[in-house]
């Protein structure tokens, strides 16, 4: 799909999503306005010679940054950074402006941000990874703070691209654990952090599927993506007894209807780079795993999978939001008028958030907490959370994705006025 087209359908995907609480909750045209609009838009150029070794000589690359800021009316900016080759500002403004309404909706004292470089990870040696995620922290050094904005992974990111950037900016300011999440432990990360989103995802998937009377022990799921969040999810749904019918990764998928085991499907992707020739199992093509009948379909891979081109052929009874945004609204709409139920992104995927924030918490601190403790605490607020989102979408007669964006605009709309933004 041309970048272009995935841009605005995930800019558009958001106003129409947004448009609908407005409606709801009656906001005036200014507050609108101000709710929409990014506090700072951040955009950097970083030149890097990366096919040499010693980034001398070769040809000259400049690769493009960015952070968006949306809003930090409760609280410092926070959100991921993405390395993808479809990285734009339009696809970082929306993604920005979700982690406002993810933060909000989960109640941690955070506002919403995004960042990320347009460039193919896949093509760079690590060495020509880490000056570029080095230049790129120090162009962004007077926009990130311990208490103005904190980075964290997102696609194509991962605990190491964190180390670099707690590295770099550590040597401008000292030793700085909390201007980062998502560190890898031996450096002040959070124990639990790493699976987090995908535990999340899992844990709130039980949760509803108990409530529309789906047991998850004979519940077939089908996972698009393959990555920290895929993986997680996957490994967990299946410790929870369900059957994890097919997987896919960027290239392709696999699918076993006696269920695939993740461990091993994990060892081969360690091994080999991919999910394709992963034993025990026959290809298909990423289109038709979106297709196929399963009781759950989990998208956790990139925006606009779910489009109103195939959302006619989703067979399955509930789809949950481990991505950001993989459902377009026409696709949500279909989804809907089929009786599908749709868990969506801000608050199926927040316990990635959730635990950056404790991990947050723990450096400030300096106090570090168990892995237990961690999760316990991640699946009290989650749970707490979806019972609210539950609740105001039954009251109100209207869908989750509605009312969980109702609660967070309500939130962050009252934090600007309290402060008399
Ligand atoms: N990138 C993740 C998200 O989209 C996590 C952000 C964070 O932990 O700050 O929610």
């Amino acid at each position: 799909m041309p970048v272009e087209r995935k841009h605005c359908q995930c800019h558009d995907t958001q106003n129409h999503f947004l448009e609908r609480a407005f409606e709801s909750l009656q906001l005036e045209t200014s507050q609108r306005e101000l709710l929409l609009s990014a506090f700072r838009e951040t955009t950097v150029s970083i030149p890097l010679r990366p096919h040499r070794a010693d980034d001398d000589g070769g040809e000259l690359c400049t690769y493009m940054g960015y952070r968006v800021q949306h809003n930090h009316a409760r609280g410092p900016f926070k959100g991921g950074l993405r390395f993808h080759p479809s990285v734009n500002l339009g696809e970082i403004r929306a993604l920005a402006q979700l982690m406002t309404w993810k933060t909000a909706l989960v109640d941690v004292p955070f506002g919403g941000a995004k960042g990320g470089i347009t460039v193919d990870t896949t093509k760079l040696s690590q060495y020509a990874l880490e000056i570029l995620t080095k230049r790129f922290v120090q162009k962004m050094m007077p926009v990130f703070g311990v208490h103005t904005d904190i980075p964290a992974p997102d696609v194509g990111t991962n605990p190491q691209v964190m180390a670099w950037i707690l590295e770099e900016y550590s040597k401008n300011h000292g030793y700085t654990p909390a201007i980062v999440t998502g560190k890898p432990m031996e450096l002040g990360g959070s124990a639990g952090r790493l699976e987090a989103t995908g535990h999340g995802v899992a844990y709130l998937t039980g949760k509803i599927a108990g409530e529309i009377s789906l047991p998850i022990k004979s519940a077939s799921v089908v996972v698009q993506g393959f990555g920290n969040v895929g993986f997680h999810t996957a490994q967990r749904l299946d410790a929870m007894g369900a059957r994890v019918i097919a997987l896919s990764d960027a290239r392709n998928g696999v699918i076993c209807d006696a269920g695939i085991n993740i461990e091993r499907a994990q060892r081969h992707v360690a091994e080999t780079g991919w999910l394709e020739n992963l034993p025990g199992t026959e290809p298909i093509s990423n289109a038709e795993l979106l297709e196929l009948p399963c009781d759950i379909l989990i998208p956790a891979a990139i925006e606009a999978t779910i489009t109103c081109d195939n959302a006619g052929a989703i067979r399955a009874r509930l789809v949950v939001e481990a991505a950001n945004i993989p459902v377009t609204h026409l696709a949500d709409t279909a989804l809907r008028e089929r009786g599908i139920t749709v868990m969506p992104d801000l608050l199926a995927n927040a316990g990635g958030v959730l635990a950056s924030y404790y991990e947050w918490v723990q450096n400030l601190q300096e106090f570090p907490w168990e892995r237990d403790t961690v999760l316990q605490r991640l699946e009290q607020r989650l749970s707490r959370v979806y019972a609210q989102v539950r609740d105001l979408a039954h009251q109100r007669n209207t869908d989750l994705r509605t009312a969980a964006y109702e609660l967070a605009i309500g939130r962050v709309n009252q934090a600007m006025a309290l402060r008399g933004f």
